[in-house]
């Protein structure tokens, strides 16, 4: 199971740091920050407890408020679109809340280091749980004002703390037990960007070589392969990606598939920056990009004897 060896190889990688972390937070914070902004200032919300309904920040009445969040919805549908068109399912591995919530509990189910201190565990054990709980509020607060869970001990406050502490429970499951299972076989959002905007140009490449072709960038240590965590080869994106079942496209390439995490870049950094001085070449096999030429290229092994070969005649 992908996610089992994933978790062998993520400790190494997550102690090492990357800049790839701080923008992933960065993108995170964005996403959550736009769902409490859209109802808490009022640019969009349907109070179904007080009835003070919001639209461009003055009230509404019922039909206003509701539009408002249809189209506040379909503006956030139309920005994610235009990502992933140019930039394939670049959402899924750096906005998604869904899927940071899966590298939460990838994090929290690493098996801690002995150095690590208490509050590092306490924090990485807290963080799904404190994910899930602040995505449900902000989804409810589209729906209902922030006064419905203080105004004593109704019906109505009863009912949005158990929604909120339910769906809070639930979503924490999905991404404690199905994570990167639900994103390979079950989301719909993440099928319909597999084949509406796959995107040609943008995402991993592999370079085999070193860039003079003479020698192998690459070590063949399989690091990329083992922490991609949708069971994808890093190295080979082109091809068909094994199947993945559920309402997933069978047969599509493997960059269809591909959540342009990083994950892959941050755990090859790593290999080359370790074997660099042993080696002498630090070139990483692995980019993030725009594809320069083909998405992989192989190195010929042939070239170097035959340059040999020719300068000895
Ligand atoms: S597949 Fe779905 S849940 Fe997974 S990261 Fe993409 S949009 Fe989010
Ligand atoms: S191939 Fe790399 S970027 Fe794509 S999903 Fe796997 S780890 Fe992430
Ligand atoms: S992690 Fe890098 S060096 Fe190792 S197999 Fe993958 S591309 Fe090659």
């Amino acid at each position: 199971m992908a996610t089992d060896i994933r978790l062998k190889v993520l400790p190494r990688v997550e102690l090492r740091g990357h800049r790839y972390v701080w923008s992933r937070y960065g993108s995170q914070l964005i996403t959550v920050a736009i769902l409490f902004l859209v109802p808490l200032t009022g640019a969009a919300r349907v109070d179904l407890y007080s009835g003070h309904h919001r639209m461009l920040c003055r009230e509404a009445d019922f039909r206003e408020g509701l539009a408002g969040v249809i189209v506040g919805i379909a503006a956030l549908y139309v920005v994610t679109f235009l990502i992933n068109l140019a930039c394939g399912r670049m959402f899924c591995g750096w906005g998604c809340p869904v899927g940071f919530l899966n590298r939460l509990s990838d994090v929290a189910q690493m098996k801690p280091n002995k150095n690590t201190p208490a509050w590092k565990l306490w924090r990485d054990r807290a963080g799904p749980y404190g994910h899930s709980f602040l995505l449900v509020f902000s989804c409810m607060l589209w729906w209902t004002s922030a006064e419905v869970f203080w105004a004593g001990f109704g019906w109505p406050t009863m009912l949005a703390w158990g929604v909120l502490v339910s769906s809070t429970a639930g979503l924490w499951a999905l991404g404690w037990y199905a994570r990167w299972r639900f994103c390979m076989t079950t989301c719909p959002i993440g099928l319909y960007y597999s084949f509406v905007a796959p995107s040609d140009g943008f995402g991993i490449n592999f370079r085999e070589g070193t860039s003079d072709g003479s020698a192998d960038a690459c070590l063949h240590c399989n690091a990329c392969i083992k922490v991609c965590p949708v069971d994808l080869d890093p190295m080979n994106l082109v091809e068909s990606a094994s199947p993945r079942g559920g309402i997933a496209l069978p047969d599509a390439p493997g960059n269809n598939h591909c959540l342009k995490c990083g994950d892959c870049i941050q755990a090859c950094e790593m290999m080359i920056d370790l074997a660099a001085e042993r080696r002498g070449i630090s070139e990483v096999p692995l980019r993030f990009g725009f594809y320069q030429g083909d998405q992989r290229i192989e190195r010929n092994k042939e070239e170097p004897e035959e340059a040999a070969t020719s300068t000895d005649q």
